[in-house]
C-alpha cells in the first residue's frame, strides 16, 4: 500500500479493494478549512460504478474473512490499535482542519473511537452461542450468531473519526465486510483510518471507503449485495434511510438529530452545573448530537443560573481550533454558520430574551472563518421554534419551570429523545428521572452521558429509527444474525416419516 499524505492531496478520493483510488473524472465538492474560510482540497463524489466496485470488493472478501477464526480476525484489530494510538495527533489534525473543532476535542473523539476498537477485540467471546444437550432423545441443539455479509455505514460531519468507528470495527470483528460513506464535508480522516487498518494486516476488500453525496447513499441503499445499513445524521435523512433500507429488504439502524435538555434542580451545585453546561452547550461549537441545547431551570435556580452562565458565555475563548487557548472553534461551513445565526434572529422575533448575542463576534484571528460566539437565551417557551428545532450550534436556551414534574414533562414531550441530564443533590428526583424519562441516554450530574464502548449508544423517539443502538452489545446483535442448529446422529433403526408437527421426546 502506498502511504499517501491526504493533507497534501488536492483531490480526496476513495479506498477500494485495499488501495487508495484517486477519484479523477468524478463530480467534485469543496473541502474547507472552517477556521480560514478557504477551500483547501476537493473531494471526489462517487458515482454508481464506484459504489458497485466497493461493494463487489467487499462481497468478494466476505467468504474468506467470515471463515477466518474470530481470534485471528481480532489479532488484526490489536495491531490496528497500536497504529491508531500512534496516529492520534495526525488524525486529530485532519479532523480539526476540516471540521474546525479544537485539537483537544478532536483528540478526544479519536480516543473514544479507539475505545470501540478495544471493545471489538473482545468480540470473539460475544459470538459464542449456547448449547443444550438432549433437547430430545439423543438430540442436541445449539445457537450461534453469524455475520451478515456486506454492511454499509453513512456518517455525519460532526465526528469524522468517532462515528465511523462506532460501526466498522464492530461489523468487521463480527466477520462482515464494510463500505463506509463519510460526510463529504470531512472526507479525509476516514481514508487515513482505512490506510492504518490495511497497514495492520486487514485483507483487501474488508473495509472500503467511498466519499460522495446522495448518489452514493442511494446506490448503497438499493444495492442487492448490501445486507445492512448503519446511519448517523439528521432526522429527515435518517427517516429516508430507514425507509430506503427497509424497502430494499435490509436491516437498518438510523440515528437522527437531537435537542438535549439538562434539568437543573434548585438544590444543584451551581458551580458544577455552570461548568458542565458551558462544556456541554458550547463545546465543539454545539455541533454534537449530545450537546445540551436546553437548560430547564426548576424553581428559583433560574436567576442565579442565567446570571453566572451569561458571565461565562461572554468570556468564551472563540479561536481557530489549532490555537491551544481555544475553547470553541468555528462552525463547519458558512451556510451552517448563517443558519445558526438566523436561529438567533428568530429567537429574538419569537420573544425570547437574548442575554448574550454571539452574532457579531470579532477578533484578529477570526478572519474569514465561520465563527460565531456563544449565544444564550432566557425565557424560552415550548411553542417557540428555537425550542422545538435542532439548531446544532452554540446557542443555549433556558426554559423556566416551577416543578420537577413540569421539567420532566418537557423532556418526555419533545420530538427528540437522544440524551438528557439532571443536576441535583436529591436521590429521589434523580432516580425517578433516570427510570421514567423518555430518552435513550441519561446523565445524573453528568452533562453528556455518552455511553462507553461496552455499553451501546442510541436515542429514542426521532433520534433513532430501527431496533438497535450502536456499538457495544447492541452493535454485535445488529451485525450478526441468530441461528439455531438441532442435531441427531441416528444409528441402527429407522424412525420412519413423520407427518405431524415434530415433538421432542
Ligand atoms: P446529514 O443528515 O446532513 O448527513 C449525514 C450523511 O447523510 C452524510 O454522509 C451525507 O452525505 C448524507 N446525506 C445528506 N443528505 C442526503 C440525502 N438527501 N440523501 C442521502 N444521503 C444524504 O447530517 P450532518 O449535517 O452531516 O450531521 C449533523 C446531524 O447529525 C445533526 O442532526 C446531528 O444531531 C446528527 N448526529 C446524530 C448523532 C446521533 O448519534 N444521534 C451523532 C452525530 C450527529
Amino acid at each position: 500500500m502506498t502511504a499517501i499524505d491526504v493533507q497534501r492531496d488536492t483531490l480526496v478520493g476513495f479506498h477500494i479493494d485495499g488501495s487508495r483510488v484517486g477519484g479523477e473524472g468524478r463530480r467534485q465538492g469543496d473541502v474547507y478549512n472552517p477556521a480560514t474560510g478557504k477551500v483547501t482540497k476537493k473531494v471526489a463524489f462517487a458515482e454508481v460504478q464506484d459504489v458497485d466496485a466497493a461493494v463487489a470488493s467487499a462481497k468478494a472478501a466476505f467468504p474468506g474473512w467470515h471463515a477466518t477464526p474470530p481470534a485471528r480476525r481480532v489479532r488484526v484489530l490489536f495491531r490496528y490499535l497500536e497504529l491508531l494510538n500512534k496516529n492520534v495527533d495526525r488524525l486529530a489534525e485532519l479532523i480539526s482542519s476540516e471540521h474546525g473543532k479544537v485539537m483537544s476535542d478532536a483528540k478526544g473523539e479519536v480516543m473514544r473511537g479507539i475505545e470501540v476498537v478495544e471493545y471489538a477485540t473482545g468480540i470473539p467471546s460475544m459470538l459464542a452461542g449456547q448449547f443444550t444437550e438432549s433437547v430430545g432423545t439423543r438430540i442436541d441443539s445449539w445457537s450461534t450468531r453469524q455475520a451478515l455479509g456486506v454492511c454499509a455505514g453513512i456518517t455525519p460531519f460532526n465526528f469524522p473519526a468517532m462515528v465511523p468507528m462506532w460501526m466498522y470495527p464492530i461489523a468487521i470483528a463480527c466477520g462482515n465486510t464494510f463500505v463506509l460513506k463519510p460526510s463529504e464535508k470531512v472526507p479525509s480522516a476516514a481514508l487515513l483510518l482505512a490506510d492504518l487498518f490495511y497497514e495492520a494486516g486487514l485483507p483487501k476488500g474488508v473495509l472500503n471507503v467511498v466519499n460522495g453525496d446522495r448518489v452514493a447513499v442511494e446506490r448503497l441503499l438499493e444495492h442487492p449485495d448490501v445486507k445492512a445499513v448503519s446511519f448517523v445524521g439528521s432526522t429527515p435523512i435518517a427517516k429516508l434511510i430507514q425507509i430506503g433500507a427497509i424497502t430494499h429488504g435490509k436491516r437498518v439502524q438510523a440515528l437522527g438529530g437531537a435537542k438535549n435538555h439538562m434539568v437543573v434542580m434548585p438544590d444543584a451545585d451551581l458551580n458544577q452545573t455552570v461548568d458542565a453546561l458551558m462544556g456541554a452547550a458550547y463545546g465543539s461549537a454545539g455541533e454534537r448530537c449530545m450537546a445540551i441545547s436546553v437548560a430547564v431551570a426548576v424553581g428559583d435556580v433560574a436567576d442565579p443560573l442565567v446570571e453566572r452562565l451569561a458571565e461565562r458565555v461572554r468570556a468564551l475563548k472563540v479561536l481557530p481550533g489549532t490555537n491551544p487557548q481555544a475553547e470553541m472553534g468555528p462552525l463547519v461551513t458558512r451556510e451552517h454558520r448563517d443558519k445558526v445565526a438566523s436561529y438567533v434572529d428568530l429567537g429574538v422575533k419569537e420573544g425570547a430574551k437574548l442575554v448574550v448575542d454571539g452574532r457579531d463576534i470579532q477578533g484578529e484571528e477570526l478572519g474569514e472563518g465561520y465563527f460565531l460566539g456563544g449565544s444564550l437565551f432566557d425565557h424560552v417557551t415550548p411553542e417557540m421554534r428555537i425550542y422545538k428545532e435542532e439548531i446544532f450550534g452554540p446557542v443555549l436556551a433556558v426554559v423556566r419551570v416551577k416543578t420537577f414534574a413540569q421539567a420532566q414533562a418537557l423532556v418526555d414531550e419533545h420530538e427528540f429523545g437522544n440524551g438528557t441530564a439532571i443536576f441535583t443533590r436529591e436521590g429521589d428526583a434523580a432516580r425517578e428521572f433516570a427510570q421514567n424519562v423518555q430518552a435513550g441516554m441519561v446523565g445524573i450530574n453528568v452533562p453528556i452521558p455518552v455511553p462507553v464502548a461496552y455499553h451501546s449508544f442510541g436515542g429514542w423517539k426521532a433520534s433513532l429509527f430501527g431496533d438497535h443502538h450502536m456499538h457495544g452489545p447492541e452493535g454485535v446483535r445488529f451485525y450478526t444474525k441468530y441461528k439455531v442448529i438441532t442435531s441427531r446422529w441416528p444409528t441402527g433403526m429407522r424412525a420412519g416419516s413423520e407427518f405431524s408437527m415434530p415433538v421432542m421426546s
